[in-house]
């Protein structure tokens, strides 16, 4: 190969291993991990008040259909035996605090997505063990024994099929999606399942007559720019398990990432440098998505989450 050739080549990434951590219904499972008589039972973390919103429903509310971001009156009427705890948020954050040191015994470069999420790479890691899926093991078998709550992992060569290999055998499991498997696990998947695509994205999508990876795949590059602006090449890449999103070590101080408490009414979605009306935009048409913000942006909810995927951007609520 030539130099000249070498300078023309595609940048070809080594490839990395990533795993992707996510606790099991955190908030709700610390709830009943500190109250015996919560364990078994059907609760959501969050406000019961008529604007309140479920922040973490327990798996046994999830049966009911009880959801994260639903309002907390719809969540009461799927389960009438709902019992609504307040949130303790000073000690999820402890424990947030307290798997990031076991994530660090690892891995220097971890992106944390939330309190209880998190992305790790791994290609290179401190206790140099060659295989990902050891470390994810060896990650949740210490989360368990330290805090007693158990998590799930997903283990890919990039973050994108890492996060959604991590849902793949939640609770308390973890999953691997090899290079080999990554295209076609993408294309059976529907589009509203896909991290990023929010209801509004996934119902413009569905009347393009885009259902599933599969469908996005058949797309032309030209035609999901045309429709969905800088995401639709994101949509096409991943459609095909193409994602080159480095891990992003120290994001959460760049961009919100975690959740926001809100006090309904009086809450507005700032954001400050590069690109920042861009990321106001995102940051309210996901809110709005979820029913939490008003036309004038001022927020509804009371606990609610999502990210803004421009870390040269500081947001704040204010
Ligand atoms: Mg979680």
């Amino acid at each position: 190969m030539t130099a000249e050739d070498d300078d023309q080549a595609e940048p070809s990434p080594r490839q990395r291993k990533i795993i992707h951590v996510d606790m099991d219904a955190f908030y709700a499972s610390v709830e009943q991990r500190d109250n015996p008589d919560l364990r078994g039972k059907p609760i959501a973390v969050g406000g019961s008040r008529e604007r309140g919103v479920v922040a973490a429903a327990s798996y046994e509310a999830r049966k009911f259909g009880v959801r994260s971001a639903m309002p907390s009156v719809t969540a009461k009427r799927q389960c009438p035996d709902l019992i609504f705890v307040k949130p303790r948020f000073e000690v999820y954050k402890e424990i947030s605090r307290h798997i990031r040191t076991i994530f660090a015994e690892h891995t220097e470069i971890i992106e944390p997505l939330s309190l209880d999420e998190a992305y790790l790479d791994v290609t290179e890691n401190i206790q140099g063990i060659p295989v990902a899926t050891e470390i994810a093991t060896m990650i949740r078998a210490k989360i368990l024994s330290e805090t007693a709550l158990t998590a799930s992992a997903g283990v890919s060569y990039n973050k994108f099929l890492a996060k959604l290999a991590s849902d793949h055998r939640k609770p308390n499991g973890q999953f691997v999606v090899t290079p080999r498997m990554g295209p076609s696990f993408v294309q059976d998947l529907p589009v509203g399942k896909f991290h990023g695509i929010g209801p509004a994205t996934s119902a413009k999508m569905n009347g393009l007559g885009i259902f599933t990876g599969m469908d996005m795949r058949n797309q032309t590059l030209e035609f999901m720019t045309a429709n969905f602006g800088k995401a639709g090449t994101y949509y096409y890449w991943i459609s095909r398990g193409i994602d080159d999103r480095p891990v992003r070590a120290n994001r959460i101080r760049k961009s919100v990432g975690a959740e926001t408490t809100f006090f309904p009414g009086s809450r507005r979605l700032r954001c400050a440098g590069r690109g920042a009306a861009a990321a106001d935009r995102q940051g309210l048409a996901s809110l709005r998505e979820h029913g939490l913000a008003g036309p004038d942006g001022d927020t509804q909810g009371e606990v609610f989450r999502f990210r803004v995927d421009h870390p040269q951007q500081v947001c704040r609520y204010h």
